[in-house]
């Protein structure tokens, strides 16, 4: 077991933030978290619990980490035929698109419209990731998790996780208690296309595919993404900075009044869903740069660190869009990423 000290989480994290780690480790087992996990309470004790990792895509550090930073790399893909379905239960610390892309090679379907997103399968439930329509909710079976507290495995069931948009039991109530290890989706043999978002439908047209398979979905998905979104290789950012807000039928009706060209989709709870992006970009942010922390000029909801801004940065200029966006238009943002 390789354990650093005072190492740099900077290849680690998808924003590109100089950021340390108190103690930096991997486990690829459960015993091996266990026993990392023992010794984060022993004492090399940090001031703060043990922060679990995947691939870094949705956390922002403003500070250093006082304490243990645990990479999971549980790895393994399994399946079993159930009915016509088929689970697939992958290791959280395999990537997730390489995860999705299997899936389609195998011809497990179901997750296409997820193609292309960063990070872990162990992360994939955090948030109930989403995406052109679809969320892993729709597809999810079950998953196990350490539990920190009680000190075993513990399997979760749909219902118990308390799937939301963009949320979940485990970003909740139960945050920092469990460590996802492994999860498994129902897939099926048998396409059900999720093609209603505009852009798909665009760029299958463009692709000149007219029966679409999901793999086409998958590329569609693919392309679109990567015409849109900035490569956080190339300009570190964590994907949507921001929630999608959701106001009240009468709330948005008087906002139709003041702003007609607005627009709102029916929010899968209550009321209708607003695009926090054209919030953000009526409000004049949009390329909006301040030294190297930015608004993305394609995609408003993204912020970015053009290579040196600092955590604490990017965090005021968030904090700045949410109360500007607040003043405009009397909705208050939610920070999607995890700050740290
Ligand atoms: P990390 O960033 O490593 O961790 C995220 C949070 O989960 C942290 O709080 C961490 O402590 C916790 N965590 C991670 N793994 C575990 C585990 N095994 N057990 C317990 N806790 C854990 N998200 C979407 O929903 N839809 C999108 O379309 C989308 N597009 C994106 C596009 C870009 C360019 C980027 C950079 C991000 C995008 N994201 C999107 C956000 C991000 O990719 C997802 O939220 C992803 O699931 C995060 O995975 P990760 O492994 O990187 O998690
Ligand atoms: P977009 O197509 O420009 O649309 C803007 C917003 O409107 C999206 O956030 C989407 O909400 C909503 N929307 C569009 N068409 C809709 C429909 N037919 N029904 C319901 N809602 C609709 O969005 P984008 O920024 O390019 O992103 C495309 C997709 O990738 C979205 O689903 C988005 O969530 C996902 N994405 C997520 C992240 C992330 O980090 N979370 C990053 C990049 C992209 P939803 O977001 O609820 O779908």
């Amino acid at each position: 077991m390789v354990i650093q000290e005072n190492a740099s989480l900077l290849p680690f994290n998808t924003f590109g933030i100089q950021a340390k780690g108190r103690w930096l480790s991997s486990f690829s087992t459960a015993d091996g978290l266990a026993e990392l996990l023992d010794r984060s309470e022993g004492k090399e004790k940090g001031a703060v619990p043990p922060l679990i990792l995947g691939g870094g895509s949705n956390v922002l550090f403003t500070h250093d980490v006082d304490g243990w930073v645990l990479r999971n790399e549980i790895p393994g893909i399994d399946a079993e035929e159930d009915g016509g379905d088929v689970l697939v239960t992958a290791g959280a610390g395999e990537n997730w698109h390489a995860f999705v892309l299997h899936c389609l090679d195998k011809g497990w379907f179901g997750l296409e419209n997820l193609s292309l997103i960063p990070g872990s399968v162990g992360a994939s439930p955090m948030q109930n990731i989403g995406a052109y329509g679809v969320e892993i909710a729709t597809v999810f079976d079950s998953l196990e998790a350490w539990d920190k507290e009680d000190r075993k495995i513990i399997r979760f069931y749909k219902g118990d996780c308390h799937f939301g948009y963009r949320e979940s039991y485990f970003k909740k109530e139960g945050r920092g208690r469990f460590v996802i290890l492994r999860v498994t989706y129902r897939l099926s043999r048998k396409p059900h296309l999720h093609t209603a978002y505009g852009a798909i439908k665009e760029e299958l047209e463009r692709m000149g595919v007219s029966s679409p398979a999901p793999r086409d979905v998958s590329n569609a998905v693919i392309h679109i993404r990567r015409s849109k979104l900035p490569d956080p290789q190339v300009t570190g950012n964590a994907g949507s900075f921001f929630k999608n807000p959701t106001v009240p039928q009468v709330q948005f009706n008087q906002m139709k009044k003041d702003h007609p060209e607005i627009v709102g989709y029916p929010s899968m709870e209550s009321g209708v869903k607003l695009a926090a992006g054209w919030l953000i970009e009526q409000s004049g942010w949009k390329g909006y740069r301040r030294g190297d922390a930015g608004c993305h000029p394609k995609q408003a909801l993204v912020l970015v660190n053009y290579g040196e801004a600092t955590g604490k940065e990017i965090w005021q200029l968030s904090q700045d869009i949410l109360d500007d966006v607040h003043t405009k238009f009397g909705v208050t943002l939610e920070r999607e990423v995890n700050i740290f």
